[in-house]
């Protein structure tokens, strides 16, 4: 029994993009996700996608695994291929969905029919299947509104294809569909859940981590990398930078008033992430910070750190509270790499007494005493550039 996978697709609104190109780059994504499991086809049909196998070898759960987190498609789900004939769609059905049937108690049979030839029109295939159904499995029983599993019967033009229940797709648009941004990534559990929340919107992530040697340790650039490689199951590979800040924050703390530390680093981040992703062709800034969860996110302390660059910032949990974003990262999987205890560099010489109502003036004041332009550059210079698959 040939076995296949049906995607839908999600959501098309994009004035613009037509429905063309946004398959094409789903498609193109699918495919890359599905890379390390088998060769695959793909086939657009309406508002369906037919992904096969090549030479049936390939393991359909670990496909089907890997397509969950691709974003633009809404739901999936699995089909046995029959042939074009009322007794091969019967045979398959018994074949295929014997064990759903079974463990439900509750079950309708709905029919699609693309080809208008066949001689069984909608509601005869739903009468026929239904009854053989009930005929091979006593304890069933037929609930046309909220059924436990759904037999589904797709008659198109080569052949007919027959599924149980849909499995639910990651949602959101295809990854490049929506252009590209850099994400400022903490060992944290924000930024990869922010990350993941600016993919799913399809943008194609860049990453950029800032590390302090000796202060900050090569198991927390490490921790990082890993975290990146879950957000990647998502949003495919991810150009990365590592940017040494040690210089910067060691400058910082000797130069500036102990106050303004957190702010000054903050914006040092930003302008240094700014260079960094326009050499990338990045048209944002993606950071984890959410209103009020720490000094350095105040409402004021974000005005002053939006004012170091002139890219849009986008921080997707800005409105979220922790419980809400601790969820989102358990879903994805980040959760348990982020809570390992290595030291980021936002905590290396944090202030006792970190200003919460920083005023811009006094911050640009602050910062005066640094020699940025030499001090960015020699950063911007020595990032290290990775790609994290
Ligand atoms: P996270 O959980 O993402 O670390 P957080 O609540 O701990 O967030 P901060 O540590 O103040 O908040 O950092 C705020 C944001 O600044 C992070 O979400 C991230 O986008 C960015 N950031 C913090 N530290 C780094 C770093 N070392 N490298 C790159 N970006 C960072
Ligand atoms: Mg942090």
């Amino acid at each position: 029994m040939k076995e296949i996978i049906l995607i839908k697709n999600g959501e098309i609104v994009l004035k613009g993009l037509n429905r063309n190109t946004f398959e094409d780059i789903l498609i193109k994504n699918m495919k890359r996700a599905l890379s390390d499991i088998g060769e695959f086809t793909f086939t657009k049909s309406q508002s369906t996608i037919t992904v096969e196998n090549v030479d049936g070898n390939a393991d359909l759960d670990d496909a089907v695994d890997a397509l969950t987190k691709v974003f633009g498609i809404a739901a999936l789900s699995r089909a046995a291929v029959a042939e074009k004939d009322m007794d091969d769609i019967k045979r398959v059905t018994l074949e295929y969905l014997s064990e759903a049937l079974k463990d439900a108690k509750t079950f309708k049979v709905e029919a699609k029919r693309s080809d208008k030839s066949f001689p069984y029109k909608t509601p005869d295939i739903q009468r026929e299947l239904g009854g053989f159904i009930l005929s091979h499995f006593n304890h069933l029983k037929v609930d046309v509104h909220n059924p436990e599993i759904t037999v589904t019967v797709e008659v198109r033009e080569v052949y007919a294809f027959v599924r149980g229940n849909n499995i639910k797709g990651a949602g959101g648009m295809p990854v490049s569909t929506n252009g590209r941004a850099a994400v400022l990534i903490s060992g944290g559990i924000d930024s990869p859940v922010a990350a993941y929340m600016m993919a799913k919107r399809g943008i194609e992530l860049v990453a950029i981590h800032f590390a302090s040697p000796p202060y900050t340790t090569e198991l927390a650039e490490e921790k990082v990398m890993q975290l990146l490689k879950k957000v990647a199951k998502y949003s495919g590979p991810i150009t990365t930078y590592v940017v040494g800040f040690t210089e910067i924050q060691e400058q910082i703390r000797d130069k500036c008033p102990e106050d303004y530390f957190t702010i000054i680093m903050r914006r040092y981040m930003m302008k240094i992430s700014e260079i960094l992703a326009k050499h990338q062709h990045c048209s944002a800034l993606i950071t984890g910070e959410s209103v009020g969860q720490v000094a350095s996110q105040t409402i004021y302390a974000l005005g002053c750190t939006d004012a170091a660059v002139n890219m849009p910032v986008f921080r997707p949990c800005i409105g979220m509270d922790k419980v809400e974003i601790v969820a989102l990262s358990r879903k994805i999987d980040t959760f348990e790499t982020s809570i390992q205890p290595y030291e980021d560099c936002c905590t290396v010489f944090t202030p006792k007494h970190p200003k919460t109502r920083a005023k811009l003036p006094e911050v640009e004041e602050a910062e005066s005493a640094l020699d940025e332009g030499p001090l960015i550059q020699r950063a911007v210079e020595n990032a290290r550039r990775t790609v994290i698959k």
